[in-house]
């Protein structure tokens, strides 16, 4: 998981949206919001909706390699996924800044689970089934939300055995707790991500020998770009950072970034 950057909405499509906001937030009660909010949401997130449209190239846009989850970097990210929770928070369910592109086991696998930091602990706030509905408990997502925090300064990625992620050691005890919730929640170290990270992490290192092989034998600028370029968009972008942060720990990493300096840039 990478930070995601915000290719922005252009100013029409996002009017619309905070225009179907309001209409969530013009209900009264806080139960008539939810309802509100999970029908207007059915009922607008279409493929024939031309806002969703807009709103669904622009998440395609943030998204890693060839369109990949937001949250896994594996699978195809296609689902409008809500961070926070529309049952919960009906007054971000259409809030541009709350949606990433997931792919549906990650999607499915969060659904309304969430967590909220409240009085220094991390207090599940998921509304069981038939629970009344009420607000929840205020406070700090304890999910770390890649649209505005850096995961990496959350996760280390082990790159030379396992490919778990593991919480940073230099964390608070809260900020450890959201880096065991988040990949608790999102499943982020099941056997297929684990599989999927090692053979990128073969993939990369094995396109990075290329192309020192080829700019020693004096490839054209252009040729040693399209090697790059392969570089920079493939999958589980999270291993190539790990790869070029942890490269002092890796003999075989140390030696070929000592060699090709400019991948430190890619
Ligand atoms: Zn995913």
């Amino acid at each position: 998981m990478l930070h995601l950057d915000d290719p922005g909405l252009d100013a029409t499509t996002a009017r619309v949206l905070r225009g179907y906001q309001r209409r969530v937030d013009n209900v009264g009660s806080y139960p008539g919001q939810v309802a509100a909010g999970k029908r207007l949401f059915e009922r607008y997130n279409r493929r024939t909706n031309r806002v969703f449209k807009v709103v669904r190239t622009s998440l395609a846009d943030m998204c890693a390699g060839a369109r990949r989850c937001g949250y896994c970097e594996d699978s195809v990210g296609d689902e409008v996924e809500h961070i926070k929770p529309k049952d919960l928070y009906p007054q971000k369910v259409f809030v541009w800044e709350n949606y990433l592109f997931a792919c549906g086991q990650c999607n499915g696998g969060k659904n309304n689970r969430f967590s909220v930091i409240s009085r220094g602990r991390l207090r599940d706030v998921t509304r069981r089934r038939n629970a009344p509905v009420r607000r929840p408990r205020a406070g700090a997502p304890a999910l770390i939300n890649p649209r505005d925090e850096d995961p990496l300064g959350f996760f280390d990625l082990e790159i030379t055995e396992t490919f778990v992620f593991l919480p940073r050691m230099d964390l608070s005890e809260i900020d450890e707790q959201r880096a065991h919730y988040t990949i608790d929640t999102l499943k982020l170290n099941r056997d297929v991500l684990l599989e999927a990270r090692r053979e990128a992490y073969g993939a990369y290192r094995a396109r990075l020998f290329e192309y020192r092989q080829r700019r020693d034998d004096g490839a054209s600028g252009t040729a040693l770009r399209i090697l790059s370029d392969a570089i920079m968009t493939s999958a589980h972008p999270t291993v190539w950072r790990e790869m070029q942060r942890q490269r002092s720990l890796v003999g075989e990493l140390r030696d070929l970034f000592s060699d090709v300096p400019e991948a430190l840039s890619w």
